[in-house]
C-alpha cells in the first residue's frame, strides 16, 4: 500500500476552470442573460418572439417565459434562470426586475474584484445590504393595503397587466380580477389566504377581451352528450367518474364467435342489461348529472337521458379534479361502489351557448370560493394574452391580499433603497462597504431600465430621481410616458410588497453564490447520470420543469 500513489480525483476528461477565469466566465454568462430580458421591463419594454425547433411562436415580454424557452446550458447562467423561476413560483410577477437586479449586482461585484476586493468581503457586504433592504421595504417603504381597499387593488391589478397586451379590457379585467380574488379569499386568524387554484380560467375564442367575464362556480367546455338530456339542472348532485360509462372491454385478443343471429341477440342484450345495471346505480345514487372522464356508450346515453340525468363525457381530468372541489363530490373509479354521499352539489348546472359552442356552467357551487374566468377576445392570439395578463394580475392582487402590503412602483423602492443603503454604507465601514454601495448601485438598474426602453434618457432619468429622493420625496418614480418624474401611489402604480422582497432576496442569494464560485469542474462525459436536460420536447414543454440541473451541486460545492 504505497502512500505515493498520486491520488486523481478527477477523470482526466474532466475539465477545470479555476480562479479569476472561473468567475469572469461565470459572471458573463449571468449578465448575458440578464441583458437579453432586461430590454422587456416596464409598459414600454419591447417583446420577445420565441421560435421553437417546430416554428411554433410566442410573442411576450413575460421574463419567465422567455428564460425557460431560450434552452440555456451555462450552469451559472441557469441560476439566473433559477431566479426567475423562484419569483414567478413565490410571486408571480416580478421576474424581469429580479434577473435584472442579479445580473447588475454581478456587474458592480466585478467591478470590486477588479479592485482586488475578496469575494467573500464583497458576498458578505451584499448580504448585509440585502437584509437592510427586507427591513427598509416592510418597516418604511410599504403601506397596508385590506382586502377592502378595493381601488388600491384594482392600480396592483393594473399595474402588473400594463404593457401585457391586454390593454383595451384593462377596466373589466382588473375589476374582474379583484372580484375573484375577493371571492376565493378566506380570512383566517392572522390575515387572508388566497389560494387561486379556487379561479379557474377557461378560454372561448369569440367576442372581445372586454366580454371576459368573472362566474360564480366552474366552466367546463363540454356539452350534454345527448340531446334529448335536459339543458340545465337545479338543484344539482353530481356524479364524477373517472371510469367509462361503456360495457366492460373484451379481454385483449378475446374473440367472440357468433354462429347463429340468436347468439348475437343473447350477446347484445347481455351488454344492453350491463350498462342499465350502470345507469341504474348512477340513477340509484341519486345523481342528476354526471361527468365522465372517459367515453359514454350510446345505448348509456340513451338510458341516461330517459333518466333525464345530464352527462357529460371526456370531461379533464384536471376538471373533475376541480369540480370535486367546488362541489364537495368526490371523483369515483368503479361505478358499482358510487355511493349518495360520494355526490357533489351545485345550485344549477346549465348548458349556455358561447359564440355558437356549447359550455357547461357549474353555479351556486356547495364551495362558494370557487370562480372561473371566462376569457374571450377575437382570435386564439388575444385569448392567450388575456389569459397572461390575468394570470399575473390574479397572482399579485392575491399575494398583496396575503402580506397586507404594497409598494409603488416606476423604480420609486428601488431608488428609495438606493437612497437608504448608501447612508447605511458608512455605518457597515471597511471594504464590505463598497459592497454595499454597489448593491445600491445595482438596484438603481431598475429605473434606468424602465427609462432607456421607453426611450428616455437613463442618466437624465436618474439624476433627477436621486435628487428627488435625497430631498425626502421617497415616492417618485418615473412616468415612463413623458420622462416625468411623479409620485407614484398618486399615479396609481402600485405593486405588491412581495415582488420587491423576493426580487431582492433571490437576485441577491444568487449574485452572492456565483461570486463564492471559484473553481468551474465540468465532469466527464458519459459517466455521470447527470444528462442535460432533455429537449422538452418542442411546444409541448414540459410544464414547471424548473429545479437545478446536474452540476450545479458540484459547483457550489467548491468553495
Ligand atoms: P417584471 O417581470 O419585473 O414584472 P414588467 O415588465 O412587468 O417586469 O415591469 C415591471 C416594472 O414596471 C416595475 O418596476 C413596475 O413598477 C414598472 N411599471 C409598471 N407600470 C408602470 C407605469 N405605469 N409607470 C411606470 N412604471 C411602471
Ligand atoms: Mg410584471
Amino acid at each position: 500500500m504505497s502512500m505515493r500513489q498520486p491520488v486523481f480525483i478527477l477523470s482526466d476528461d474532466s475539465e477545470v476552470t479555476r480562479g479569476k477565469d472561473a468567475q469572469e466566465n461565470n459572471i458573463n454568462a449571468a449578465k448575458a442573460v440578464s441583458g437579453a430580458v432586461r430590454t422587456t421591463l416596464g409598459p414600454k419594454g419591447m417583446d420577445k418572439m420565441l421560435v421553437d425547433t417546430l416554428g411554433d411562436i410566442v410573442i411576450t415580454n413575460d421574463g419567465v417565459t422567455i428564460l425557460e424557452e431560450m434552452d440555456i446550458e451555462h450552469p451559472a447562467a441557469k441560476m439566473v434562470v433559477q431566479v426567475a423561476e423562484t419569483q414567478e413560483d413565490e410571486v408571480g410577477d416580478g421576474t424581469t426586475t429580479a434577473v435584472a437586479i442579479a445580473g447588475e449586482l454581478l456587474k458592480q461585484s466585478e467591478d470590486l474584484l477588479e479592485q482586488d476586493v475578496h469575494p467573500t468581503i464583497i458576498a458578505s457586504g451584499l448580504r448585509q445590504a440585502s437584509q437592510k433592504c427586507q427591513e427598509l421595504l416592510n418597516q418604511e417603504i410599504a403601506k397596508n393595503v385590506s382586502i377592502e381597499d378595493e381601488e388600491r387593488l384594482r392600480k396592483v391589478a393594473e399595474t402588473a397587466m400594463t404593457g401585457k397586451g391586454a390593454e383595451s379590457a384593462r377596466d373589466e379585467l382588473r375589476e374582474i380580477t379583484v372580484n375573484a380574488i375577493k371571492s376565493v379569499a378566506d380570512e383566517t386568524e392572522d390575515g387572508y389566504q388566497v389560494d387561486i387554484d379556487n379561479i379557474k380560467i377557461e378560454k372561448k375564442v369569440g367576442g372581445r377581451a372586454q366580454d371576459t367575464q368573472l362566474v360564480d362556480g366552474m366552466i367546463i367546455d363540454k356539452e350534454k352528450v345527448h340531446p334529448g338530456m335536459p339543458d340545465s339542472v337545479e338543484n344539482a348532485k353530481i356524479a364524477l367518474i373517472s371510469a367509462p360509462i361503456e360495457h366492460k372491454e373484451t379481454e385483449v385478443d378475446a374473440e367472440i364467435q357468433i354462429t347463429n343471429p340468436d347468439q348475437l341477440q343473447q350477446f347484445l342484450d347481455e351488454e344492453e342489461k350491463m350498462l342499465k345495471k350502470l345507469v341504474n346505480k348512477i340513477k340509484e345514487s341519486g345523481a342528476n348529472v354526471v361527468f365522465c372522464q372517459k367515453g359514454i356508450d350510446d345505448m348509456a346515453q340513451h338510458y341516461l337521458a330517459k333518466e333525464g340525468i345530464l352527462a357529460v363525457r371526456r370531461a379533464k381530468k384536471s376538471d373533475l379534479k376541480k369540480l370535486a372541489r367546488a362541489t364537495g363530490g368526490n371523483v369515483v373509479s368503479n361505478i358499482d361502489e358510487i355511493e349518495p354521499s360520494d355526490l357533489g352539489q351545485a345550485g344549477t348546472v346549465k348548458e349556455k351557448k358561447v359564440s355558437n359552442e356549447s359550455m357547461l356552467f357549474v353555479e351556486e357551487c356547495k364551495n362558494p370560493r370557487s370562480v372561473s374566468i371566462l376569457v374571450r377576445g377575437g382570435t386564439e392570439h388575444v385569448v392567450d394574452e388575456v389569459e397572461r395578463a390575468l394570470d399575473d394580475s390574479v397572482k399579485v392582487v392575491g399575494v398583496a391580499v396575503e402580506d397586507g402590503k404594497v409598494v409603488a412602483g416606476g423604480g420609486a423602492p428601488e431608488v428609495e433603497l438606493a437612497h437608504r443603503l448608501r447612508e447605511y454604507a458608512a455605518s457597515v465601514g471597511g471594504r464590505e462597504q463598497l459592497a454595499v454601495e454597489a448593491f445600491a448601485n445595482a438596484l438603481e438598474i431598475v429605473p434606468r431600465t424602465l427609462a432607456e426602453n421607453a426611450g428616455l434618457d437613463p442618466i437624465d432619468a436618474l439624476v433627477d430621481l436621486r435628487s428627488k429622493h435625497e430631498a425626502g420625496e421617497t415616492e417618485k418614480g418615473l412616468n415612463v410616458y413623458d420622462g416625468e418624474v411623479i409620485d407614484m401611489w398618486e399615479a396609481g402604480v402600485v405593486e405588491p410588497l412581495r415582488v420587491k422582497t423576493q426580487a431582492v432576496d433571490s437576485a441577491s442569494e444568487t449574485a452572492t453564490m456565483v461570486l463564492r464560485i471559484d473553481d468551474v469542474i465540468t465532469a466527464a462525459t458519459g459517466d455521470s447520470g447527470d444528462e442535460p436536460e432533455a429537449p422538452g420536447g418542442p411546444g409541448g414543454g414540459m410544464p414547471g420543469a424548473g429545479g437545478m440541473p446536474g452540476g450545479m451541486g458540484g459547483m457550489g460545492g467548491m468553495m
